[in-house]
């Protein structure tokens, strides 16, 4: 036996003075390391039986670097294999990691592991959104270059990442604000700007007055006034860049039908975008008969009806009245406030070539976010009575046939067709022709670009006095920000100061012209930021289309509900773009998506609305109250913040209970779309901590009964043995069904977690869960998901034992053991006790590492379908077995009553994941009748996988 030990290199602490050789057989285990007292099996040779907290930090220690370095030998080469690209929203790298992001990369991270345990090829890249305001902020405030405060920041974060042990691609880093990233941003740009999707128009800007310059939203205050001068923040209408995102509306709008549902994210895109059922058409304007130069843009719900168009009404505050146009006196001039006014200008359709009078409307709201429309009497009423009451001619452009049909008269080429044929043939030539015809809604509006910032990708574009606006050509990009090293937050476009940079000759004529000053908004840098991660180091085009095809689309795309409506949308346009250049096959660039709720943590507020700290809060009486002046303490939840007092640290709680339970517990806590309560004060973690103690009881035990000497003799078992074994082959085979569904179609992960745990106490105590009392404690069919408040506390059992909870206390008091011969010969407790630390290993990779070398070590192994030389993150995601999927025609649906198992019925197995069914099967049952008849039933919950119906009654 010694020999065999030896062999092995197996030994197992507890057992040495059971066994004969001992000495011997010690000097066969690894040497302690030292100081490192206690130690764990792969640093000592020594199982450690008792999972304490010390146990937990040496884990960590020793196998943090190892996963990582283990991780980043699995190559991503072989294209061969199918994909799996799993994106989480790249961090603006403020310098602070808060819980937010832990979530968010918790999940992604877990995904990957998973993905890569099914054998797929994994991306989880990360990168950084680094151009931005708080930069350009310090560099005002703190005189840091926004370059080394963004740089610095970086690097702390990485590390911070690190010290969380997730394992992203690294090798794809992307950074935005590095001129090999940007120059393919400007690339991009200036292709838009090719196809007609990027243009010049003037907009109103937050304007400074006293320190002249422009404010971005974020710097204006909730009273309107300047962060930094204190100014009354004035409205200016400047030049500035649009992307044409209206031209892709429809298409847009389209596609998200063929998108799998985005936890409502879908409805709020549909909502944002509008109903797209007109378009804009594009006018000249002239004033007594002279061309002016100037152009008009208006929308129509009708477009196939133009011939018919009276006028274009502009509203009171279009910019043609307030900004730099030379007509703006003209308008001025004609305005009547409170009055529909006839202006002198006429407004020429470029399709068409008709003019019709502008007209500014007394009303200042139009439709949607419209300010300007084009006026058509035979499809608005509205309209037409308009047109009477200023006496504008126009024809009627639309009969009405005897069947009810319509069709267009008057109407040039478009004569004699009917209305919907006419709006596609009216729209595609106006699109051709480029005086607008995109099919959009009245409320989506251009996206503006430009921001008169430093801190930003250049716009890669010329101002030309000869040649208008021209864009830099492509073999010259990037154009590189200038280094400035005064920033004042006064004067302008920090850009225009570097006088060196701004002047240049002109691509086109060579003559002296100046560089557009505006730099991007960087939302454009992260619109396309995933396309990048295909193919990050490309020093030729933005990336091959041949790896973005490869990878594209991302499978799973996971971040916050605050970007379900603008950056989601610039992404979607991007790679809608990129499709049509013939940059990458797929349209959509995200195929599901998943919007991870908050992480609040608890306020306490005095009815001033100041917030206080908690140990200022007197939590003693029956209200929370100010302990120094006993106001009423309004107590809520609240995103986690600074000034609200009531973040928490990742780095301090990681310090404190370690990656794996501030993993589990996040994944655990709330399904990934709802919020996290943060509990502090009840040290919420006690259900993810006992289940790690179980998990090490159970490997434990496992070990222990196959170090006793005897090797496991599956022959050697009784019947009743093997119906028990059977039972765990089939508890084991729902678990995998299950927690592989969450995985992969809802992201329950908590769900997953409260399977696993169901698994683990079927091991632990030998009861399948159907017969355990009180399994409905862990288990997820039953009502213990958590509340869609997510708070933890609500979840747990009440009773919550700290660190280290001893042997019995993760047993409970009853239970019954899993009988000793079953855990050493029955080779389905080996499978499932493999299987499930296989399946806890994406969630919690440092503890399963730790078990797997265990289970590694143990002799005589009766399942040979693991791979025993490789850690637990490199063993194939266990799959259902065939057999079990062939299943029998009537289920014994086992029958609880206020959660202790009563029996068990038959059901036919077509009818038993139907709870209504399955409930009238119950009641009309000899057991239901004896046992349910007259009582009130309360609730009742099937859950169809381990054949359980659990009958809630009033006592
Ligand atoms: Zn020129």
């Amino acid at each position: 036996m010694a020999s065999a030990w030896r062999r092995l290199g197996f030994y197992v602490c507890f057992l040495k003075s059971k066994l004969n050789g001992g000495p011997d057989i010690i000097s066969r285990g690894r040497r302690v390391i030292p100081g490192c007292a206690r130690g764990i099996y792969s640093a000592t040779g020594t199982w450690t039986k008792e999972y304490t907290l010390q146990t937990r930090k040496d884990v960590e220690n020793w196998w943090h670097k190892r996963i990582k370095e283990e991780t980043s030998k699995i190559s991503e080469a072989d294209k061969s294999k199918p994909k799996f690209y799993v994106l989480s929203m790249f961090p603006y790298p403020s310098g602070k990691l808060h819980m937010g992001h832990v979530r968010v990369y918790t999940i992604s991270d877990t995904i990957a592991r998973f993905q890569k345990m099914r054998g797929m090829q994994v991306i989880n890249p990360m990168g950084w959104d680094a151009f931005g305001l708080p930069a350009e902020n310090a560099a005002i405030e703190r005189n840091l270059h926004p370059e080394s405060w963004t740089q610095s920041n970086i690097k702390h974060m990485r590390k911070q990442l690190d010290r969380l042990g997730l394992c992203f691609s690294w090798d794809r880093e992307i950074t935005t604000c590095l001129p090999d990233y940007y120059k393919w941003t400007q690339y991009l740009f200036i292709k838009l700007y090719e196809a007609g999707l990027a243009y010049q128009k003037e907009a109103l800007v937050n304007w400074d007055p006293v320190d002249q310059t422009v404010l971005a939203n974020e710097q204006v205050d909730e009273h309107g006034c300047s962060w930094r001068s204190g100014a009354k923040v004035e409205q200016k209408y400047l030049r500035q860049w649009f992307i044409k995102t209206t031209a892709y509306a429809k298409a847009m709008q389209d596609a998200l039908a063929d998108l799998p549902e985005w936890y409502g994210i879908k409805g709020m895109q549909a909502h944002w975008i509008g109903d797209c059922v007109g378009c804009h058409l594009d006018f000249t304007l002239k004033v007594d008969g002279h061309v002016t130069g100037e152009k008009l843009t208006a929308y129509t719900a009708t477009p196939e009806a133009i011939y018919g168009t009276s006028h274009v009404a502009i509203s009171p505050s279009h910019r043609l009245l307030h900004g730099h146009s030379s007509l703006k006196e003209t308008f001025r001039k004609a305005l009547v406030p409170g009055q529909d006014c006839l202006t002198p200008v006429t407004a020429v359709n470029m399709l068409t070539q008709r003019e019709a009078p502008v007209v500014i409307l007394a009303k200042a709201d139009f439709e949607g976010s419209l300010d300007s429309k084009i006026g058509i009497p035979s499809t608005s009423p509205e309209d037409a009575s308009l047109a009477q009451t200023l006496g504008l001619p126009y024809s009627e452009v639309i009969e009405t046939l005897p069947d009810g049909t319509e069709r267009l008269r008057n109407s040039a080429e478009f004569t004699g067709m009917n209305r919907q044929d006419a709006f596609l043939a009216l729209t595609q030539k106006a699109r051709r022709k480029r005086v607008g015809g995109d099919v959009t809604s009245d409320k989506l509006k251009d996206w503006l670009v430009s921001r008169q910032r430093y801190w930003g990708t250049p716009i890669p574009m010329v101002h030309c006095p000869a040649c208008g606006p021209v864009p830099v050509p492509l073999q010259d990009l990037p154009v590189t920000l200038p280094h400035i090293t005064a920033f004042t937050g006064k004067g302008g476009s920090p850009l225009a100061t570097a006088s060196d940079w701004v002047n240049c000759a002109c691509p086109r004529c060579r003559g002296a012209a100046k560089r557009e000053t505006d730099t991007m908004d960087t939302f454009v840098d992260s619109a396309w930021y995933y396309f990048r991660y295909t193919d990050p180091q490309n020093a030729h085009s933005p990336f091959n289309a041949a790896l973005a095809d490869y990878w594209m689309p991302v499978d799973l795309y996971i971040g916050g509900k605050e970007h379900a409506v603008m950056h989601l949308f610039y992404a979607r346009f991007f790679s809608h773009f990129c499709h049509d250049q013939n940059m990458v096959k797929h349209r959509e660039p995200f195929h599901k998506l998943l919007a991870q709720g908050l992480i609040k943590g608890q306020t306490f507020r005095l009815p001033s609305g100041q917030y206080l700290q908690r140990e200022e809060v007197d939590l003693t009486g029956s209200v929370p109250v100010h302990a120094n002046t006993k106001e009423t303490v309004e107590v809520t939840w609240e995103k986690m913040s600074k000034s609200k007092h009531n973040g928490v640290d990742p780095q301090e709680v990681v310090g404190r209970y370690g990656i794996d339970t501030i993993r589990l517990y996040i994944l655990f806590a709330a399904p990934p779309e709802k919020d996290i309560l943060w509990d502090v004060k009840a040290d919420a973690l006690p259900g993810v901590l006992r289940w790690q103690q179980r998990l090490w009881a159970l490997v434990t035990r496992f070990i222990e009964a196959r170090a006793s000497g005897t090797l496991p003799r599956p022959q050697v078992l009784s019947n009743e043995e093997r119906a028990e074994g059977r039972k765990l082959w089939e508890h084991k085979n729902s678990v995998i069904s299950e927690v592989t569904a969450h995985f992969t179609e809802d992201f329950s992960l908590n769900s997953a977690i409260s399977q696993l745990m169901g698994f683990s106490n079927a091991l632990l105590t030998g009861v399948p869960p159907s017969r355990q009392a009180g399994f409905y404690r862990d288990s997820p069919s039953v009502p213990r998901q958590p509340p869609a408040s997510g708070k933890l506390s609500d979840v747990l059992p009440t009773a919550t034992s700290g660190w280290p909870l001893s042997f019995p206390a993760v047993l409970g008091p009853h239970s019954p053991q899993a009988s000793q011969r079953v855990v050493l010969h029955s080779p389905e407790f080996e499978d499932a006790v493999c299987a499930l630390t296989v399946m806890a290993a994406p969630m919690a990779p440092h503890i399963t590492s730790e078990l797997w070398a265990g289970l590694q070590q143990v002799p005589g192994k009766l399942c040979a379908h693991y791979a025993w030389d490789a850690g637990v993150l490199l063993q194939a995601w266990p799959a259902v077995d065939p057999q079990f999927l062939q299943q029998p025609d009537v289920v014994e649906m086992a029958v609880l009553i206020n959660n202790k198992a009563c029996g068990t019925i038959p059901v036919p197995q077509r009818v038993s994941r139907d709870q209504d069914k399955v409930h009238e099967l119950v009641l009309q049952s000899e057991l239901g009748v004896r046992l349910l008849q007259g009582r009130s039933i309360k609730k009742t919950f099937l859950s169809p996988r381990t054949a359980l119906i659990n009958f809630l009654v009033q006592d």
